[in-house]
């Protein structure tokens, strides 16, 4: 207790505020007490009293509110800046590295709500020194994304997940996954979240989560994005440095990490697999502004309160590395940024390369049968008493599986106006055209579409279609909107606008109005008299008709086919049937 108290004695005469000088003094115990050790997570009203409770005690912290989310209360960040600044702008002026936690995105997942608090009360108390964490690092935490999961409680929540006794519940109060909103953003959470977000543009980004997989005998595991799906630059510092560095650092607490495991068949002998996010995902969203970003995945059979302090110990070691690495964290980021503005070609999608793998040790337990309470039959289960540690292959390279060359520009019509929106939530800048005008350019038909038979988040995403490119005289008005490829956003711009991107806003059904045809065709004489008059004056179509009667003879005495085919195949119909709206420019 002395040597806390002198230090920081000693932090408050540094800082040369009298007033904070006796406030820290008398203020240095905890001012947070949590239940986790009695199983019990913190409500949502508890949440922000701590939260606070603290913005009032310490002038090197502040509650801000950052919008709204569903149920109508807001979105809020808490900011601990050693500096007293808690203007986004003006820390990254400063130079400053802006470490993000998210918490509570899925709120029956809720250890890191709990580890937010703990580690905010911490740092701002000084405990163990860890003022020192802030010296060049400004820490921002989501006390709580999903608010109105969190707002219902309820024990048979997780069903599988025996501790805390209270979880939230998985959708928003728009019983929506937020976990799969990043790239839609039909909640006012991911609205105020995407706002927030790129605004604070930060350099490290965490979201924390609790797993219902496979058993084993670790506490935490890790999910890092994926490093071949992230700017170049910033995946190979992520995956050569900074991963092994933060493996490391849990090595030498309690909670040894293991890679979020997702075996392959089931079996962790066969291997482990990393996977991609996409950017539905909060990590597949961050990481295409150039964010180290990475979730936690406690183990739910675990208890709760060793879920807590693990996940406390990772976001303390996270925070660490980001301040030993500060510097060289910010080269590689500015470094992506720049290089980002002028690559030509991205990848949509990716596939394992099962040749490269490394052999990392999984420690697991041994599985057996015992007899089902209910059939009285056999059922599997993990036999706790036979554990072991065995070396296994893990999977972290991929390779990408469909690549697209940007064009020079994105021309996307002033009608689609959901999509503009979007992207101006997400700061991408768009030029206006001026007058009206034709414009030659490169557009995708979308072809074989299979329409999903389920809706999903709200959707009915678009899993499987192929498009075929054609060059085309387009009319566009004044105030359409041109993207030119050239921003350091560029990753988020190709994703989102290529229709085959993975999280495109074509598979989210944002451009679904082009694939309905508004005309009709009905085989009426006087459509047949106009049919037979434009073939006897258009020799090249009166071939392609003969040719197809040649290829399929059963339409020889068919009126109705023979008309079909040259109102659609002959440049009658209408050419936007299908053709995606937003179009590729070259110069
Ligand atoms: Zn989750």
């Amino acid at each position: 207790m002395y040597r806390n108290l002198l230090a920081l004695f000693v932090t408050a005469i540094l800082l040369g505020s009298c007033e904070a000088r006796q406030k820290q003094a008398a203020e240095s115990e905890s001012l947070i007490h949590l239940k986790y050790d009695q199983q019990l997570s913190t409500s949502y009203p508890e949440v922000i009293a701590n939260y606070q409770k603290l913005d009032s005690a310490w002038p090197e912290a502040q509650l801000l509110e950052a919008g709204l989310t569903d149920c109508g209360k807001p979105l809020h960040l808490f900011v601990i800046s050693s500096d007293r600044q808690f203007d986004p702008m003006q820390i990254r002026k400063s130079g400053k590295r802006i470490v993000m936690i998210n918490n509570g995105i899925h709120s029956g997942e809720p250890e890191g709500i709990e580890a937010g608090m703990l580690i905010a009360d911490d740092i701002l108390r000084n405990h163990d020194g860890m003022r020192k964490l802030l010296e060049n690092t400004v820490v921002c935490i989501i006390p709580v994304y999903s608010v109105g999961g969190l707002l219902y409680q309820n024990r048979w929540h997780r069903t599988n997940q025996p501790e805390p006794l209270n979880p939230g519940y998985r959708g928003n109060a728009k019983n929506l996954d937020l976990n799969r909103d990043f790239v839609k953003l039909d909640t006012e959470n991911a609205r105020s979240f995407a706002r927030l977000f790129r605004q604070w543009d930060p350099d490290i980004f965490l979201d924390t989560h609790t797993t219902n997989g496979s058993d084993h005998q670790y506490v935490i595991t890790y999910l890092p994005a994926q490093h071949n799906s992230m700017p170049e630059k910033v995946g190979n510092y992520f995956s050569e440095t900074m991963i092994p560095a933060l493996y490391e650092k849990m090595r030498s607490t309690p909670y040894e990490m293991i890679p979020y495991a997702e075996y392959t068949n089931d079996s962790p002998e066969q291997g482990i697999e990393n996977y991609v996010q996409t950017p539905r995902f909060s990590t597949g969203y961050t990481l295409l502004f150039h964010t180290f970003t990475q979730m936690i995945e406690n183990h739910c059979y675990k208890p709760y309160v060793d879920r807590v302090k693990s996940i406390y110990l990772f976001i303390h070691k996270l925070i660490e590395f980001t301040e030993e690495n500060g510097s060289r964290i910010s080269e590689v980021r500015a470094e992506s940024k720049e290089q980002v503005k002028s690559q030509k070609v991205y990848a949509l999608d990716y596939l394992v390369d099962t040749t490269r793998y490394q052999m990392i040790e999984f420690k697991g337990f041994g599985r057996g049968t015992d007899k089902s309470p209910l059939t009285g039959e056999d059922r599997p289960v993990y036999d706790y008493s036979k554990p072991f540690t065995m070396l296994v292959p893990f999977y972290d390279h991929y390779e990408p599986a469909k690549t697209v060359t940007a064009p020079d520009y994105y021309i996307l019509p002033q009608a689609w106006s959901e999509v503009v929106e979007r992207l101006e939530i997400n700061g991408i800048i768009m030029e206006r055209l001026p007058k009206d005008t034709i414009l030659t350019v490169e557009v995708y038909y979308i072809e074989n579409l299979v329409w999903s038979p389920r809706p999903s988040n709200g959707h009915n995403f678009h899993e499987s279609f192929t498009t075929r490119k054609e060059v085309q005289p387009i009319p566009y008005y004044a105030g359409d909107y041109l993207i030119r490829v050239n921003q350091e956003t560029n990753y988020f711009i190709v994703n989102m606008l290529e229709p085959e991107g993975a999280d495109s806003y074509f598979r989210w059904n944002f451009f679904d109005p082009c694939l309905e045809d508004r005309e009709w065709f009905s085989p009426h004489p006087v459509l047949e008299d106009r049919i037979y008059k434009y073939l006897t004056e258009n020799p090249e179509a009166r071939k392609k008709l003969d040719d197809a009667i040649a290829a399929h003879p059963e339409i020889s005495k068919n009126r109705t086919a023979q008309m079909y085919f040259v109102y659609t195949q002959c440049g009658l119909a209408n050419k936007w049937v299908g053709r995606y709206p937003v179009a590729r420019l070259k110069l």
